[in-house]
């Protein structure tokens, strides 16, 4: 996924506090006046907030976002349980949320039901007598969603914006990334022996007798470590360059060997494929050389555990359970198990998400948001532009492609402007739960497919309206604000400028930043992966990337324990640095001609950086922190506080930040890119 979002997406939702009226204001009462902003801005702002904070149970972490997503939560969950209780036109958004819902919801049918809903596909599994067997059925199961083995889809071509082509990528994996497979520490060596623990429980709840499940949990482990072995880093995987490699599937023996690739294209439905981009030709090289060196029970083995693994939230209590006792509470220190409505309601939106985010935006997004929104973005790219049109460190010639590249930016808003046309999927509330799911990923599935040979659809969105997130796609130039995010504390209709400028304004100067971070800015005006840099400034940027990389490498979580990957980070942090800057030069327009008032105590450019901090207010799990070190690419929500702003001379004058106080970084160690 290529998209640039504005936090991680992870396992993220809602808890169990029900009382959290809308907050239409800055929250001051969130503040810690012992503590001086010169010294530790994220505390200063937040500090009487975290001394008092619970995580919620059935929650990785709380603050800002999660408050966010428990109130939007809460709305489709009412959402769902109308449109379950009514019955609206067969093929209908009501009658499918509907449906899916009470499918989700009819525990007792799911836990009678037993591992019978997913037999069809274990006898698939069973059946795998040769080579292209395993293939038709990796294809088989990817058709309904079930991942395993690489990454298929299809997506623009990143040097040919405007068409599409087929995406294999490196996957494979069980666990969150290639490095937990190796690194050398007795957490992940504990964490390796309860994964191969995990996968012999739940393949005996599919039926096998405990021996063969262990046995074949040894197995998967094996082959996974093989896969992981040939797998790219998240920091080589940041390299779009090393990622293009668009090659005729004529010559794709060259590198996969006897891997039978008009077999695969078959099973899983892709029509007419005449090029494949093959994202890392090296894991591809080593998938087709497993595919003939590992016994072909440990292929059933493994292709058993993917199956099991991706429907196990679907089916009953014994797999639900021991799904969350592995990836939530082992992996990501969860406390329990969230409740059946908030579960089934993200599958809902992770399924017909288009379905739901009618229903939703119908009844939760005013239009006027959307109007509003659309002039912030409007302020922050004459913002950007102005920045663009007089920084230093970059010279005529790729300054001009730049402002072009700016200017080419497209925005979507709210949601999309044509829902997906679902006429060909059946959800029913006579079906099992994961049958549903199953459907509905199908459903997906050859929606993508039938991309290929077609124009490219700019229209389309990547994110669903409910989503409490941003993106920035660069193969389209394009930034996108889901309704979700459309809300306190991010956008308020009745706060003043300073609050929705901090909020709301950084992000979106956060998501067009992106079109110039490390990755973006190598993508041109149209969303070509094409080098449009002079070498003096493709050398001026590099050399600043290079303080912010080490800037945040001196970053820790943790007590200290761990440090922030400041070269993973470092496109979010360039990202964070440059929303907020661009944002806060909106906002200095937008004041023009008006009332600097105090409000609260707080002139308007010290309630501007009390807003960004405190939509990064947030406590998280120690274990949470310890697998988003080493998966995500954004900060800890604590740095992205402290570490922009340290940076920024428009902070240090609003709070009065002098020479050597904590906040203010010196001489060469100042960033400013954008
Ligand atoms: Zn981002």
């Amino acid at each position: 996924m290529r998209n640039h979002i504005i936090r991680a997406l992870p396992l993220l939702a809602a808890s169990f506090i029900f009382t959290l009226a809308l907050r239409a204001e800055l929250d001051l009462g969130a503040i810690d006046s012992s503590v001086r902003p010169q010294d530790d801005f994220f505390e200063y702002a937040n500090g009487s907030w975290l001394k008092t904070v619970e995580i919620p149970g059935d929650q990785l972490g709380w603050g800002s976002f999660y408050e966010l997503i428990d109130r939007t939560q809460k709305n489709l969950h009412e959402i769902c349980e109308n449109a379950a209780a009514a019955s609206a036109r067969a093929g209908s958004p009501a009658r499918m949320v509907g449906d899916f819902y009470a499918s989700g919801m009819n525990e007792g049918a799911i836990n009678a039901a037993g591992v019978k809903p997913i037999q069809p596909q274990l006898d698939l599994i069973a059946g795998i007598k040769s080579r292209a067997d395993v293939i038709k059925v990796i294809a088989a199961l990817k058709q309904i969603g079930v991942r395993n083995s690489f990454g298929f889809y299809v997506d623009a071509d990143e040097k040919d914006s405007e068409s599409y082509l087929a995406q294999v990528t490196q996957g494979g994996l069980g666990l969150p990334d290639r490095d937990y497979y190796f690194t050398d520490s007795e957490k992940m060596k504990k964490l390796r022996a309860e994964y191969v623990e995990h996968i012999a429980k739940m393949l005996v709840f599919a039926g096998d007798p405990p021996e063969t499940a262990r046995v074949a949990a040894q197995a998967v482990m094996n082959l996974e470590t093989k896969l992981a072995a040939a797998s790219r880093t998240r920091v080589q995987l940041r390299d779009p360059e090393a990622n293009y490699n668009k090659t005729a599937v004529a010559d794709l023996a060259k590198i996969t060997g006897d891997f039978d690739w008009a077999v695969f294209f078959k099973a899983i439905g892709a029509r007419n494929v005449r090029s494949v981009n093959l994202g890392q030709p090296d894991f591809m090289r080593a998938f087709a050389a497993q595919l003939n060196e590992t016994p072909l029970a440990d292929w059933r083995a493994y292709l058993r555990w993917n199956l099991v693994r991706g429907a196990a939230p679907c089916l009953g209590d014994d797999f639900v359970n021991e799904n969350f006792a592995f990836y939530g509470r082992a992996l990501n220190g969860q406390k329990e198990i969230k409740v059946r409505w908030k579960r089934v309601t993200e599958s809902i939106d992770d399924g017909i998400g288009d379905a739901l985010g009618q229903l939703y935006v119908a009844k939760y997004f005013p239009p006027a948001s959307k109007a509003r929104v659309l002039k912030l973005v409007e302020d922050l790219r004459s913002a950007l532009r102005a920045r663009i049109e007089t920084l230093e460190w970059m010279d005529a010639p790729t300054r001009a492609r730049a402002l072009e590249k700016l200017n080419s930016f497209s925005v979507k808003m709210g949601y999309p402007d044509k829902w997906r046309d679902y006429s060909t999927l059946t959800i029913s509330r006579d079906a099992s739960y994961v049958e549903n799911v199953f459907a509905a990923n199908a459903y997906e599935m050859r929606r993508n497919l039938a991309k290929i040979g077609q124009p490219v659809d700019r229209t389309e969105w990547f994110m669903t309206a409910s989503t409490i997130n941003a993106y920035y796609n660069p193969v389209e130039n394009c930034i996108v604000f889901p309704a979700g995010i459309l809300q306190p504390p991010f956008f308020d209709a009745n706060a003043d400028d300073a609050v929705n400028y901090g909020g709301i304004g950084s992000v979106i100067g956060h998501e067009m930043t992106h079109g110039f971070d490390d990755q973006g800015r190598q993508y041109d005006a149209r969303g070509n992966l094409k080098d449009w840099w002079t070498p003096q400034s493709t050398e001026a940027f590099n050399k600043r990337a290079a303080v912010i990389i080490d800037q945040f490498n001196n970053y820790t979580v943790l007590d200290g324990a761990l440090h922030v990957n400041g070269t993973l980070t470092q496109g979010e942090n360039i990202a964070d640095l440059g929303g907020v800057k661009i944002a806060y030069a909106a906002l200095q327009r937008a004041l023009a001609g008006q009332s600097r008032a105090k409000i609260g105590g707080y002139t308007p450019e010290q309630r501007f950086f009390l807003s960004y901090a405190s939509i990064w207010r947030e406590v998280r799990r120690p274990e949470y922190r310890r697998n988003l070190i080493v998966i995500d690419p954004h900060s800890p929500a604590e740095w992205r506080v402290r570490g922009p702003l340290s940076n920024l001379e428009e902070f240090w004058k609003a709070f009065d930040v002098k020479e050597g106080d904590k906040m203010r970084r010196g001489g060469s160690d100042i960033v400013t890119i954008w």
